[in-house]
């Protein structure tokens, strides 16, 4: 452990690098890269967050985290940290690994920092890196190991990041975590639990979350880790969408906590061919105050800047309103898909989504000639006419058993070494499921990679979605370049439809498929732009900062109703942007016009896709309907893609009142979606805003006119809250806050 004078001196050093760094960064004005010299310390930061790390002669170190705007106390020490691999296998021997800091080909600035060790024999090379790809927040870094030998070598586990916190004494820690909505949330969601003395947690994700009862639910690979009296800490996540894991591990004041992909069932092992590279799923670290809302309104843009495609962001209609077809599940064909165009287009929705049913069958992802006699490229042509985009659901990894040319056939001899399991005689897909290939197989890859760009462009698509168990977590096969599987420990289950293998080399699977799986789309973007991808998966089971950087938006459940839907959302919107977050709005009871716009309202607050009849609905619901499609389009979709967002109240429980905040401080604008529950004798609330300034007068409009308008002092709100007054049980109001003066 380093002694508080040492850690001083450090401080000065770095201080003088820094300043040096950026005085020749903003003369030059290009990034000035620095040679690194062996046992200094040096600094990579942003305006919120600073990392100082230092190359010792074997290893690199990470040496602290600090909260750049504030003061040093807000600083966390690592005093364990990672350990380079000590050995390699080497045609099935185990060899060790001496590693050497090259100084020559290391380098760093403020921004950026590559430490690079080599070994000779066996001749690798590994580069440990350290990026702020924004001026704000978090800081990502991976580890890469290239194999400069003759040999195919074998590695072993190697953690993305591995730290070992000093905790100050006398604080109580604590860890914030959220679910995915796989399937349906929990009945929990989101986490927040004190960090005592033995406190030992694991958090996992994976390409296909499969929630089981009294297991822990699978999360969105994110922490926040703060101290509850501060409500300041750090964040670290994970940008990858195969089989990893989060732990964190307290013993006295020392807090272990450890990213990368999931040892577990392992042992792990991964091929690397000579010239070829393995690297660390990226981790992002970052440090915070202001608790999970504080977290997350750094973190949100964070990802939007970073990892997010800026094209889909120039377009002012994004998040899009949708009309999908799923309301009259597998039933659609041409009539019904030029009835919902007119629809569409009558309501001021913006793109037709057709979903599952549309194929010849699965796998034979053609259009059904009993049903789209003119083909999907007609009904596209048809969207586009009326101005509405057009997109298709599609799981263009299952194989079915259809015959037609262009199927994926299983039975076919290549097509069955790449099912992740084989298939016994009597196996049939199910009416929209197969069995998943392994695309980590090059000639698998290949096929998807075609099918793909076949299917954007012979149906003229605007939007591709993606659903089912679409990429592998396990596969029984010993000839595809990840690692073969023991089989005495592996289990081979069925689940609606494809077979789930877990084994030894489950996490080496998902690692070579999850990198085929960006590749294909990184490819697909590149052929389409301002194409827009959707991550369904069945509804929320491959949410992640990986995807988050390969697609545009996630259904983030797969069940519909106005509390799923807000639970979802609540969950979700701590870590991602909201204008990602997909609610699918189905057919819901709705007696009274005030629970129509309650069941509608509860899918609008990110990116809304309904999925209902509407031709259906009577008067007085299409024209509720139509003026909430305008609104969201005028008012609410600015503040989802750019405001900050403020969870001002409990996790939605369906019965009492919920709500959610936004608010723009460029803008100065705001809207508060309220919810108001089941029971009955409940019809006033207050809600405790957040964010605002105590000094400063807001208006307010309730839109639906429960309350005359007011202009009420940001102090009021924030301490006394803003009162609502909703006569209905399940009916909504929005309140729209615009800044006035300051009273100063
Ligand atoms: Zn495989």
């Amino acid at each position: 452990m380093q002694d508080h004078g040492v850690i001083a001196v450090h401080r000065l050093r770095i201080c003088w690098i820094s300043i040096c760094l950026s005085f020749a960064y903003a003369s030059l004005s290009f990034t000035a890269q620095a040679e690194v010299k062996e046992g200094i310390s040096i600094t990579v930061s942003t305006s919120d967050a600073q990392i100082e790390i230092r190359a010792g002669a074997h290893g690199p170190e990470l040496l602290s985290l600090t909260r750049s705007k504030t003061s040093n106390e807000r600083v966390w020490q690592n005093i364990g940290g990672d350990a380079l691999p000590t050995s390699v296998t080497v045609d099935g021997a185990e060899a060790s690994v001496n590693w050497t800091f090259n100084s020559k080909a290391s380098s760093a600035d403020s921004r950026h920092a590559v430490f690079v060790y080599e070994s000779q024999d066996p001749k690798l090379r590994l580069s440990w890196e350290w990026t702020a790809r924004a001026g704000f927040g978090a800081i990502e870094h991976s580890i890469r190991v290239e194999n400069l030998s003759t040999h195919e070598i074998w590695l072993q586990m190697i953690d993305s990041l591995h730290a070992r916190w000093a905790l100050s004494s006398g604080k109580e820690w604590q860890n914030f975590y959220v679910e995915k909505g796989a399937d349906t949330p929990s009945a929990v969601g989101t986490h927040l639990e004190s960090i005592g003395e033995g406190y030992r947690w694991i958090g996992s994700s994976s390409t296909y979350a499969r929630p089981h009862k009294d297991q822990p639910r699978e999360i969105i690979p994110a922490i926040f880790v703060f101290d509850r009296d501060t409500q300041a800490g750090w964040y670290a996540g994970i940008e990858f969408s195969g089989r990893t894991r989060i732990s964190l591990e307290r013993q006295g004041n020392n807090l272990d906590s450890v990213l990368g992909l999931n040892p577990e069932p392992g042992p792990f092992r991964t091929r690397v061919t000579p010239g070829d590279h393995f690297v660390t799923p990226t981790v992002f670290l970052g440090a915070f105050d202001g608790g999970p809302d504080g977290a997350g309104n750094q973190l949100r843009p964070w990802v939007r800047q970073v990892l997010t495609n800026p094209l889909t962001w120039k377009d002012v209609h994004y998040p899009l309103l949708v009309n999908n077809s799923w309301g009259s599940g597998m039933a659609v064909d041409e009539t019904l898909a030029l009835r919902m165009i007119r629809e569409s287009k009558e309501l001021g929705l913006e793109m037709f989504h057709v979903d599952a049913g549309w194929f010849r069958g699965v796998g034979d992802w053609y259009a059904d000639p009993k049903k789209f006699p003119r083909g999907l490229a007609y009904v596209a042509d048809e969207a586009h006419k009326e101005g509405l985009r057009f997109g298709i659901w599609v799981d263009w990894t299952q194989a079915g058993l259809d015959t037609e040319p262009g199927a994926l056939n299983a039975r076919d001899p290549k097509v069955r070494n790449w099912l992740v399991a084989d298939i016994g005689p009597d196996w049939k897909p199910e009416p929209f499921k197969g069995q998943t290939i392994d695309i980590g197989d090059p000639a698998a890859h290949a096929y998807a990679a075609k099918e793909v760009k076949r299917l954007i462009e012979t149906n003229h698509l605007d939007m591709i979605e993606h659903d089912g168990y679409l990429v592998a977590q396990g596969c029984t096969r010993e000839d595809h370049p990840h690692a073969a599987p023991d089989k005495s420990t592996m289990q081979v289950t069925h689940d609606w439809g494809s077979d789930f293998v877990l084994a030894s080399n489950s996490t080496d699977v998902s690692y070579h498929a999850v990198h085929a799986y960006y590749d294909i789309y990184a490819q697909a973007r590149r052929e389409h732009p301002g194409l827009l991808f959707e991550i369904c998966n069945d509804g929320g089971r491959m949410v992640d900062f990986g995807s988050a950087s390969h697609g545009d938006y996630f259904s983030i459940t797969d069940t519909y109703d106005p509390l799923s839907n807000r639970r979802a959302f609540y969950d979700t919107s701590y870590e991602l942007p909201t204008a990602m977050l997909e609610d699918y709005i189905e057919k819901w009871p709705t007696p009274r016009i005030e629970n129509f716009l309650y069941m509608l309202r509860s899918g609008m607050m990110g990116w809304a896709t309904i999925m209902l009849d509407t031709s259906i609905w009577t008067p007085e619901q299409h024209d509720a309907a139509k003026g909430a499609f305008a609104l969201y389009k005028e008012k609410l979709r600015p503040l989802i893609r750019d405001a900050r967002l403020y969870h001002i109240s409990e996790r939605p429980d369906g019965k009492r009142w919920d709500g959610m905040e936004y608010w723009d401080p460029e803008l100065a604008k705001g809207v508060i979606y309220v919810f108001r529950g089941s029971t009955p004798d409940e019809a006033e609330h207050s809600f405790k805003l957040a964010g605002l300034e105590a000094g400063r007068q807001y208006d307010l409009h309730f839109h639906d006119g429960s309350a005359p308008d007011r202009t009420v002092s940001g102090r009021e709100l924030m301490d006394e809250g803003l009162k609502v007054h909703l006569r209905y049980p399940l009916s909504s109001e929005l309140v729209f806050l615009s800044s006035g003066a300051a009273t100063h």
